[in-house]
Order: structure tokens, then sequence, then C-alpha cells
């Protein structure tokens, strides 16, 4: 029975005093933060409610394969990544640096980036060329000055329906591009600054990594919060004197009573297919006027996704939640000859996958309360990191200046 935890944190000359810190939630932005704390010599246990860590990154073997819940990229070029994690702790499988898109004459074309295969330059240019013919008047009148809708009304109508619409729904999952042109731009500069990869043993490896080294108590839901304490489902209350609540939207707007920020859902599936659907291992993003938002052959991009001899190719669809699966199937009938020789494994929604956007709430909430998660910062793992970690940052830096005060008295 855990009835009080007392973690140590080393005051800056040396001098131990008791704090404690809990972290509500095993999912990237907790893991983050007690990383950060550990590593700065404040103590940290991590409560989560679920019987595994990572949150909604999760992966799962299915038929002989990997199969990661919903299509999700790691960009090696997110900042936080690469401040948390060294080089030598990330085993990734990259995707080719491009995408393969709809054509306006109905053909497919590969994207690629000329700085990083080189001798596509020419390819590349055909290609937007296709999409930049046609400019257009932008339409004033409509939607939020700063959000991505009105942003590509000023583009030529082709490279939004063909390009910047899909790209863009695939990564925040919203059909009307209301995310702000801000998050576009910042997930369109990190798909460009470097690889789209995947971790050999499937998106569950990040939070893995990070856990090895923490305190984690799993199947333990906090069910309320009160200052100095929170209270376990089944009535054990641990005191504390710093919480750090890193649950995702709906469970810290339950634990604090703040209204839930408004959630994109996502569909998935997987499929079996006996031939190689694209040649290259580039994600396919077809276009905006199909609710089919990424294909991609995942054991093209990371083979290790393939656990048995099954020789046939793994492909991971995500797709509108709008549609049925007898929809998705249609669809992908129509994108793909070979489609009726597929299998499918898996095919489900996923709700409340992605905050639609950010949510402004003061980051220390109550005296010793301070919140994390990727609601605060941005709908991807660079934001559920930087949360943890500025959660952190705000906590050591109160445990420090305790601390100080406590050798000058
Ligand atoms: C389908 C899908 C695809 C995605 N694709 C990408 C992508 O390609 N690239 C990208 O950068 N990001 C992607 N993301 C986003 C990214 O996965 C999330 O932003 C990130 O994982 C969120 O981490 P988090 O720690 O903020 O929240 P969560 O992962 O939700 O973790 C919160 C944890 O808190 C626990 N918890 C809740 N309440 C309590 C309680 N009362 N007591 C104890 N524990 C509690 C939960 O069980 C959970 O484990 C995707 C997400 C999804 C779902």
């Amino acid at each position: 029975m855990l009835a009080r935890v007392a973690a140590v944190a080393r005051s800056r000359g040396g001098e131990a005093s008791t704090q404690q810190v809990l972290v509500i939630g095993a999912g990237m932005a907790g893991l983050a933060a007690a990383t950060y704390l550990e590593r700065n010599g404040v103590s940290a246990l991590v409560l989560e409610a679920s019987n595994r860590i990572g949150g909604r990154l999760e992966t799962r073997e299915i038929s002989g394969f990997l199969a990661d819940r919903g299509f999700a990229v790691i960009l090696e070029d997110y900042p936080e990544l690469r401040r948390l994690f060294k080089p030598s702790e990330l085993n990734l499988s990259r995707f080719y640096p491009g995408l393969y898109l709809d054509m306006p004459d109905g053909s497919r074309a590969l994207l690629s980036d000329p700085r990083r295969i080189p001798g596509t330059f020419a390819e590349t240019v055909k290609v937007l060329r296709k999409l930049v013919a046609s400019p257009r008047i932008p339409n004033r009148a409509t939607s939020h000055p700063l959000d991505l809708a009105r942003l590509f009304s000023m583009a030529p109508e082709p490279l939004e329906t063909y390009l910047l619409a899909p790209f863009a729904r695939a990564v925040t999952l919203d059909e009307t591009l209301a995310a702000p042109v801000k998050l576009g731009s910042f997930l369109a500069r990190r798909f460009l600054g470097g690889p789209a990869s995947l971790p050999v043993s499937g998106v569950k490896e990040l939070p893995e990594i990070l856990a090895a080294k923490l305190k984690v108590q799993l199947g333990t839901r906090v069910e309320s919060i009160a200052s100095g304490s929170v209270r376990l489902e089944g009535g054990e209350v641990i005191e504390t004197e710093w919480i750090v609540v890193a649950a995702d939207p709906a469970g810290a707007a339950s634990l604090l009573g703040f209204s839930q920020p408004p959630m994109a859902d996502q569909g998935y599936a997987y499929f079996l297919a006996p031939e190689r659907p694209l040649d290259l291992p580039a994600v396919y993003v077809p276009h905006r006027g199909r609710p089919i938002y990424t294909v991609a052959v995942i054991t093209d991009a990371a083979p290790s996704y393939r656990l048995g001899d099954d020789p046939r190719h793994l492909v991971s669809i995500s797709f509108s939640p709008e549609i049925s699966a007898t929809e998705m199937r249609r669809e992908l009938g129509d994108l793909f000859p070979s489609f009726s020789s597929w299998e499918e494994i898996e095919s489900a929604v996923i709700k409340a996958a992605l905050p639609r956007s950010s949510t402004r709430l003061p980051l220390v909430y109550a005296k010793g309360v301070v919140l994390a998660g990727d609601y605060l910062a941005s709908p991807t793992l660079n934001g559920a990191i930087e949360s943890g970690r500025r959660a952190a940052e705000l906590v050591m830096a109160a445990v420090y200046a305790k601390n100080k005060a406590r050798e000058q008295s």
C-alpha cells in the first residue's frame, strides 16, 4: 500500500529536503515532465490510470504485425524530441522524403524533396507547376484571418485541393482547416526539416524509453485533487507538495472542473496487401474531395513491423471519422485496382485523438498544481513533450527557490 510517497529533492548546496512530485498520467507529457524532474534531482512518481504507459501512443501486435493505434509518425525535426532524447536512444526507420499526391488529371504523382533526394528537382518542379497553373482571387469574406482555410484560399485552387489541404487535414484531423496558420506552418517546416519516421518497435517505444528510467505506478487512477494531496480511486490519499496533472484533456477537465477542449477523431484501418500498393515508402495524401486522409505502406518504411514471415505488405489507412467502414473500403477500391486482394485486419475510429486547438489555461492552475498535456501547447508529440518540460521547469523553479530560502534562514 502506498500511503505516503516521500521523494527527495536535492538543493543546490547538496542538502536534501523532502519534496514529492506526483505526475498524473503516463502519456508523453507526464513522462517528459517526470524525466526532466528526475534529471534535475527532483524525484517524481507517475500515477497512470490504465495498465500501460504511453497514453495515446499505443502499439499492439495484430496478425503477426506491429500496428500503432492510428496513423502516427515521428518528425525527427521536432525540437522537443531532439532535446529530450539522445540520438543513440532512438532507433528509427524513415519514410521516403516526399508525398504521393493526386493530380488534377486523375493521375498520381510523387512530390520528392529534391534537397534530400538528388536528381528529383526537375520532376518536383513539374508537379508543382501543374498545381500552381491557375491563380485565383482570394475570398476574403469567409473564415478567420489566422486559420489555414483563409491562408489556403489565397493559393491557386489546385495547390490547395491536391497538396495544402490534404497535408493539413492529415496532420490536424480537421476537414474545415480551422487550425491556426502557426500550427500548419510549424508542422510543414518540421516535415521539410527532417525525416518522418517510425520507431522500429512501434510508437510505444518512445514512452517506453522514458518510463524505463522512472517510477511509474500503473492501474492507479487519481479520483480527485485537493490542496496538498491526491485521492486515488479506492480512497487512498497521497500527500504531496506538487502535482503535475498530465492527464488527457477529458481526464484533466474532469479532475479540475474546466470544460474539455474540443477534440478531433481519427478513423484508421490496417490491411495486408499481397502486392506493394505504392512503389516507394512515401505517405500518400489523396485529394481533398476524398475522405481518405493517408495511405502508407508501413512495412516498406519500417520493415521491423513485420514480426513473422508473412510476405504481405502492412498498409495503414487514416480516414475521415464521418464515413463508415464500408465507404472507406469503397474509396480504397477506387484508389487501388488491387484492393480486392487486400485483407483487412483492423478498422476503428479513435475518439478524441487530437485537441482541435491549444487551450489557454494558467499552467500553474492552483497552488501546487501544474498542468501538462498536448492541449496546452500543440496537438503533436512535440507539444506534449514541450508542455511536460514547461511543467517540470515551473516545479523545479519553486523547489529550488524554497530550498535556497531554507539554506539562507
Ligand atoms: C491517432 C493519433 C495519431 C497521431 N499522430 C500524430 C503524429 O503523426 N505526430 C504527432 O506529433 N502527434 C500525433 N498524435 C498526437 C500525439 O500522440 C499526442 O499529442 C500525445 O501523445 C499526447 O500526449 P499527452 O501526454 O498529452 O496525453 P495522453 O497520451 O492522452 O496521456 C494522458 C494519460 O493520462 C492518463 N490519465 C487520464 N486521467 C487520469 C487519472 N485521473 N489518473 C491517472 N491517469 C490518468 C491516461 O490514461 C493517459 O495515459 C496522434 C495522436 C493520435 C491519437
